[in-house]
């Protein structure tokens, strides 16, 4: 078995594994990437479903950490496609050389933490291990997809397809029946596009969505050169945003119920037309008000009514189980208009739920659908999936799926307990996939980097989260959650999509600015709440104190 000893080890090569292997690279460190897939990217590597594209928007989708490299490239659409992002990620990985530390098509399959030595020592499926003083887990929230367990599905003589998993050749639906189970942001991005090629489209629905229109456009030559001109000023700005975005137009600052009926649906209204997920920021408490929350919700369903034109269908696909935002919003491009089609059904699996698959299709509990080819849009094992896959050992042989077994711990979503130099980039009690993912990302990379120099700087070897700040900080993710409609949906942010999971709401909904002062009081507390080679950790900052300090009129202008 082949050894090497490197400083670091990073797993996965998407955006967090490419900027932190630049930023690690800059403070002089010898890294090593490993990453499952052929080539760099991870999300954008995997989901190449047809009709793939960001949510947020493309000039804010991207990295900010160096100016020359926001200047030179440019996006076609307001959100741009899977393949643009790819380029987009193959492009940073050759700009700034980083292939050459990076193995691709090999999995890490164990992380073991050495009490003696300080050390972690890495294992992949190719038969290599790796010694590294640190360890930085990129391996993406949404990167284990959910089969589902439906009795005969691998007994189905046609292809099945799985959105997170899509063939890089492309599948041609031309003239087939498909079928497609399931009805999130994958599905609803893809049934357009799958049901303008297929002769017949069955989509099977278990819960409804709410979906705004994406209004996608080709970029405007004006709006870039706006953006490009003005981008360091706009990125504070983003830093603002709770969500680690701009607002979307004008957002009323007062509470959604303080107004009259008309100024709300003109509200809603403003944010429809403008298009994509702000239409969630027309009022600051949707998230926290149900009343006000259920207005926006009866605001979507008119919506839905005034573009189905079968009662029935509309009906069905109008969500009444969940407030808006409790399950990731979804942005769509003509999803509603589609099921105006002759040629696409909806199944509605509350009223007869999938039985089996058969060798021939979808089985309910009322009729059988066949099929010629089936499309899984089941989303994933969010959150702790991938990292479940990895046999990751710590302190006393402790391993981090026992520490886990109860739902995921982490002291500022970037360090587990018990794990010394082991990282997280945007883990679990982080706002990571409450945001604009680069945005967390960024911050994670260069919070993770600026940690490792600072022990560096000191002469320090090893540094770990205290188990009471750990203790701590789970508690305020709860309070700060506790008021808001996050927990009441059975989404994948609480585990609630995967049988057996342990149901805790796993993202920190702090508010990207919020939790980015308390990682910063942390640092400037000596790393308040983490143990520096076995000395006692520095007192904690009170995190709820610091969350609502107000923002330096300077930053928030
Ligand atoms: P990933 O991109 O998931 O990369 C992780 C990499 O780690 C993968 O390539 C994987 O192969 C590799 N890996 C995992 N385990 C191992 C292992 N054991 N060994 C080796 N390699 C391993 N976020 C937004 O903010 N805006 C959006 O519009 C948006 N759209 C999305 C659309 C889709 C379809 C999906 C699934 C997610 C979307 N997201 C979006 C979230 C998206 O995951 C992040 O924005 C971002 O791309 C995550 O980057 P990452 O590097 O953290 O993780
Ligand atoms: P998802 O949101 O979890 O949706 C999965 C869908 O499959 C849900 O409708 C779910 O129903 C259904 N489902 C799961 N198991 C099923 C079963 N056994 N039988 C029937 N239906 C089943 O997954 P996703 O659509 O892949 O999206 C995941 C996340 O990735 C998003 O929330 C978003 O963060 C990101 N994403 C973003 C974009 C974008 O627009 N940029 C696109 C895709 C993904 P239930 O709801 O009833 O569980």
């Amino acid at each position: 078995m082949e050894r090497t000893e490197v400083d670091a080890v990073v797993v996965g090569a998407g955006f967090g594994g490419l900027y932190m292997l630049h930023k690690l690279r800059g403070l002089g460190l010898i890294v090593r990437v490993f990453e499952a897939g052929h080539d760099v990217g991870g999300t954008w590597y995997w989901n190449r479903y047809p009709g793939a594209r960001c949510d947020v928007e493309s000039m804010e989708y991207s990295f900010s950490f160096d100016e020359d490299l926001e200047q030179e490239w440019s996006w076609t659409e307001r959100y741009a496609t899977q393949p643009e992002i790819l380029s987009y990620a193959r492009h940073v990985a050759d700009r700034f050389d980083l292939r050459r530390d990076i193995s691709f098509s090999t999995r890490v399959t164990s992380a073991t933490f050495g009490e003696a030595n300080g050390t972690w020592l890495v294992t992949t499926d190719k038969g290599e291990e790796v010694r590294a003083q640190y360890c930085v887990m990129a391996t993406g929230c949404l990167s284990t997809v959910n089969r589902p367990d439906i009795p005969g599905l691998d007994g189905f003589a046609g292809p099945v397809y799985q959105t997170g998993l899509w063939p890089h050749e492309g599948v041609d639906f031309t003239g087939k029946a498909v079928c497609v189970i399931g009805t999130g942001s994958s599905a609803i991005q893809s049934i357009p596009v799958i049901a303008r090629q297929a002769a017949q489209l069955t989509v099977f629905q278990r819960t409804a969505n709410y979906v705004a229109p994406a209004r996608n456009q080709p970029m405007s030559e004006a709006y870039e050169e706006h953006f490009k001109a003005n981008y360091k000023d706009l990125r504070r700005k983003q830093l603002q945003g709770y969500f680690g975005a701009l607002p979307s137009g004008e957002p009323r600052m007062v509470p959604s119920m303080s107004v009259g009926d008309d100024e709300r649906e003109a509200a809603y209204e403003e944010g429809w037309e403008r298009g994509g997920l702000g239409l969630l920021g027309s009022f600051p408490d949707l998230l926290f008000d149900r009343d006000g929350n259920e207005t926006l919700a009866e605001f979507v369903r008119g919506k839905i009514r005034a573009t189905v034109k079968n009662p029935a269908t509309a009906e069905l696909l109008c969500p009444d189980d969940h407030p808006v935002g409790s399950k990731r919003m979804c942005i769509d491009t003509g999803y509603f208009e589609t099921f105006n089609r002759d040629n696409v059904t909806l199944v509605g699996l509350k009223a007869e739920p999938i039985e089996r698959i058969s060798s021939e299709g979808v089985v309910t509990a009322k009729q059988a659908y066949p099929c010629d080819a089936l499309v899984l849009a089941t989303g994933f094992d969010a959150m702790t999936g991938t990292l479940a896959k990895i046999a990751i050992t710590g302190r006393g042989g402790r391993t981090l799926k026992d520490e886990w077994a109860d739902g995921p711990v982490a002291y500022l979503g970037l360090m587990v307990a018990g794990f010394p130099n082991l990282f997280l980039v945007t883990g679990p009690g982080s706002p990571s996939v409450l945001s604009n993912m680069l945005v967390s990302i960024e911050q994670h990379v260069d919070w993770i980097a600026g940690c490792i120099e600072a022990l560096r700087e000191r002469g320090a070897g090893v540094i770990e989260a205290d188990p009471a700040a750990q203790e701590d900080w789970l508690e305020h993710g709860a309070a700060v959650a506790a008021p808001t409609v996050y927990p009441d949906g059975k989404s994948w942010y609480t585990g609630a999509n995967i049988a057996g999971k342990p149901r805790t709401f796993m993202a920190y909904i702090g508010g990207v600015p919020g939790y980015r002062k308390i990682c910063d009081a942390v640092t400037a507390g000596d790393y308040a709440g983490f143990a520096i080679d076995g000395a006692e950790a520095a007192p904690l900052p009170d995190f709820m104190a610091v969350l609502r300090t107000p923002q330096p009129a300077e930053a928030a202008a």
